[in-house]
């Protein structure tokens, strides 16, 4: 690999593989972004943009047309308790120049990097089109197989970049190893109406044996109830009337309309699942965003990762790639930069899941908040610190790579 500059294939349009994109051709680097949906209307998905990513739209000089779009600012998040409210994070002292977190549906995020990234002329985005292989050479990886509009189609390439989400066909593809975590829940998602007068929501309420989260989005809620592992069959046997009266007792503002939820068939099951590959890369191919650490919903902090992983992929590959000459070990340096932000950031996703969402979870355990909730909604100056995780994450990164 030496003398032209290189072309990359960039697998999946969510935000690691459209930031990726984006990046790359705004660096001159001519990046194909493959997205098997010809849309990118998805109901269950982060909306979350956090300050982090943010500052990166800042750093762009795109801070202000993005934030033109529609959407709502959390400045703090919370946590109520069988009805109590605890204060746990607080993002107003955050060291960036936005100081919340924009609640936007995350097709909004992808329209919008989608719409930047058409104005570099080596941008190329290819939607209905859907990886179904990898194309190898001499131990090497040199394209993808795909199908697409016009038929089935093979794109060369001499880096590909999967970023296809946490069932990545491409990181199955590669026999890359793997560690996987259990994770003691699942999450079913459903939606209510949202009322114009129905009052802010920042927090997730736990109660006896469920946890309920509600995305504000506009004309309705996205309501995310937790249930233990394995759970929605029991959930299920109990009947509708039991499920809508839960979702009441948790959100008692959400009373009037459970009946909304007409059915079974309305609630969909998302199987929570923490992994990572141990490596990230082999010679012409680099997994990122949850195609190399699926992340819990904990924090709700997938997207910035996915988000972080771009900028430093793009910061990393971009001069070696336009002087032709990128290496396995420049792909090394990526899952360096990167892994130990994950591995911190899945631990702590891990704690939480099994000292507080599992016990939450157990409906034969007394409801307590925990002594760490108590103390953040007591000593304010503490709320900084969830607020640097969530909103920052471990290791922010900043976009280095020069535009073209
Ligand atoms: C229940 C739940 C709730 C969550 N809530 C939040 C939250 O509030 N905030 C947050 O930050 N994160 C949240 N997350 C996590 C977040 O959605 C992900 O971490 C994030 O979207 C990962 O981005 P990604 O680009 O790596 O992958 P994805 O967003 O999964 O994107 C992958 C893309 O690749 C496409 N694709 C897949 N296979 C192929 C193929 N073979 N060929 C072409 N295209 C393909 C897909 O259509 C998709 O567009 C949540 C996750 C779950 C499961």
């Amino acid at each position: 690999m030496s003398g032209n500059a290189q072309k990359v294939c960039i697998v999946g349009g969510g935000p690691a593989g459209m930031m990726a994109g984006f990046l790359l051709a705004r660096a001159g680097i001519e990046a194909t972004v493959l997205e098997k949906h010809a849309d990118f209307l998805r109901d269950f998905r982060g909306d979350t943009i956090h300050p982090s990513t943010l500052q990166v739209m800042e750093e762009l000089g795109l801070g202000e047309t993005f934030l033109a779009l529609p959407h709502r600012r959390v400045e703090t998040l919370s946590g109520v308790v069988d009805g109590r409210s605890f204060r746990i994070a607080d993002f107003r002292h955050l060291p960036v120049r936005h100081r919340f977190i924009a609640m936007m549906p995350q097709w909004d995020f992808l329209n919008f990097l989608a719409t930047e990234g058409r104005r570099h002329p080596k941008f190329m985005l290819r939607m209905s089109t859907e990886a179904t292989g990898l194309v190898e050479r001499d131990g090497r990886v040199d394209g993808v197989r795909a199908r697409g509009p016009e038929g089935e189609t093979t794109v060369e390439a001499d880096l590909v970049i999967a970023a296809d989400g946490r069932h990545s066909v491409l990181r199955g593809a590669s026999d890359l190893p793997r560690k996987s975590f259990g994770a003691p829940m699942d999450v079913l998602w459903f939606r209510l109406s949202r009322r114009p007068d129905d009052r802010e929501e920042t927090a997730g309420r736990f109660g006896r044996g469920g946890i309920l989260v509600a995305i504000d989005r506009g004309e309705h809620w996205q309501c995310a109830f937790v249930v233990p592992k394995g759970g929605e069959a029991a959930l299920r046997a109990r009947g509708l009337p039991a499920f809508r009266e839960a979702v009441a007792a948790l959100a008692p503002y959400l009373a009037d309309r459970v009946d909304e939820i007409a059915s079974f068939e309305a609630v969909k099951l998302l199987t929570v699942a923490v992994d990572r590959l141990t490596r990230w890369h082999r010679p012409g191919l680099l997994c990122i965003g949850d195609a190399a650490h699926a992340m819990s919903p904990v924090g709700g902090v997938g997207v910035n990762l996915a988000v972080q992983d771009a900028v430093a992929a793009a910061n990393l590959l971009a001069a070696p790639l336009r002087e032709g000459r990128l290496t396995d070990g420049d792909l090394a340096r990526v899952q360096a930069r990167r892994m130990p932000a994950v591995r911190a950031t899945q631990r702590l996703q891990r704690m939480m899941q099994d000292r507080v969402i599992a016990g939450a979870l157990d409906a034969t355990a007394p409801l307590k908040p925990p002594l760490a909730l108590r103390l953040l909604d007591r000593v304010p100056l503490l709320q900084r610190l969830p607020a640097r995780i969530v909103g920052l994450g471990f290791r922010p990164e900043h976009v280095a790579a020069p535009a073209a």
